[in-house]
């Protein structure tokens, strides 16, 4: 290792024994399944946000057992809020395949644990190091910050090339006596110091010798080659009232919120109001001439997804008993809707 790839080390260390104060319920944690759980629900999810899902998790399903026993819509309603829900899917599978054909022993080797559903190479980096303390370097949006700003490196962390130089990179400044406390600080270090905006520089124990700092390019590492394109897409619930029964359907597509439940969705390329929607060929099939009341509307409430802001609007139809169910869906009693599996901008607006 060079004189500054260990300075880099060092310094990582010694800042994490002397000014690490920050707190997480699952660090320090050597139990290989609250590590991976952990992991699993902070993949696109803030610390602050996952934190209570973890908790309940755990007190829901303390060992890996309890969570492969766990009937399905159980845990999507667990989940719920979280997003991503093929995480939770892939989630399940493992925990299952983990009961089963390991017969709940936590594989505990890098390619045992890779081969895992939903654990990727991070994720299998750290529930390697932190359970087993095997050298393998975690690298997430910390440590690519982390390590793009002190080694001056502007190569974009989403290509090959990147992804290549940075994992050999990370794996080089591993502290490999001790990657279980060397990952972690790094992590935290990006978290808590080289943060993404106004990063403390003037207090950072990197700063002699870091690159972006000393050349004034904090703001311009790491670099992404690809902008990200957001999507609007535009949902009309429709809640087919009938009697205390409304229509709900579990989404099966391979697009967002798979296997969560739904109302009776059409989906416009643009905003419309409640009589072009009605109007519209697909309501109108939906409806025939059976007879229909509006109960009332929403006005648009937004949900913002990583690629995708979904603008949603909410309209309450009342029918007769005579009217047909629509296909693929089921009447559910109003007062049992809590017990299925929605996404968030449909558990808030019957919260509402
Ligand atoms: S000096 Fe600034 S940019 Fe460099 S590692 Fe420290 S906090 Fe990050």
């Amino acid at each position: 290792m060079t004189d500054t790839k260990r300075f880099f080390t060092d310094c990582l260390l010694t800042w994490n024994r002397l000014h690490n104060s920050r707190s997480m319920p699952w660090k320090g944690e050597k139990n290989p399944y609250k590590i991976w759980l952990s992991e699993i629900i902070l993949q696109q999810t803030r610390v602050e946000q996952g934190w209570p899902y973890y908790e309940r998790f755990i007190t829901n399903y303390p060992v890996v057992e309890k969570l492969a026993a766990a009937p399905e819509e159980e845990v999507f309603r667990l989940w719920q809020g979280l997003g991503y829900y093929a995480r939770c899917k892939n989630m399940l599978a493992a925990a299952r395949e983990i009961a089963g054909k390991h017969k709940g022993a936590f594989p505990n080797t890098y390619e045992g644990i890779t081969s895992l559903k939903g654990v990727g190479a991070y994720t299998a980096a750290a529930i390697a190091s932190f359970a087993f303390n095997l050298p393998h370097a975690v690298l997430d949006g910390n440590v690519y910050r982390v390590l793009a700003r002190f080694f001056g490196i502007d190569t974009p962390t989403d290509t090959t090339a990147g992804k290549k130089l940075f994992t050999q990179l990370a794996q080089e400044v591993l502290a490999k006596d001790q990657p279980a406390t060397y990952n972690q600080a790094i992590m935290d270090f990006g978290a808590v110091v080289c943060k993404p905006q106004q990063p403390l520089c003037t207090a950072c124990p990197l700063a002699s010798r870091c690159e972006a700092h000393q050349k004034g390019l904090t703001d311009l590492v790491p670099v992404k080659s690809k902008k990200l394109v957001i999507k609007k897409r535009f949902f009309h619930y429709l809640l087919l009232e009938q009697q205390d029964h409304v229509y709900i359907r579990k989404r099966t597509e391979k697009d967002i919120w798979q296997n969560l439940h739904e109302f009776i969705l059409l989906e416009t390329p643009a905003p419309a109001n409640d009589t072009d929607l009605l109007q519209s060929p697909a309501c109108r099939r939906l409806l025939g001439k059976h007879r229909y009341r509006i109960v009332g509307s929403t006005a648009e409430i937004k949900q913002q997804l990583t690629h995708q802001t979904i603008h949603a609007r909410f309209i309450r139809l009342s029918v007769g008993a005579a009217f047909p169910a629509p296909d693929g869906f089921q009447p559910v009693a109003t007062t049992q809707l809590k017990k299925y599996a929605f996404p968030k901008i449909i558990v808030d607006y019957l919260q509402r």
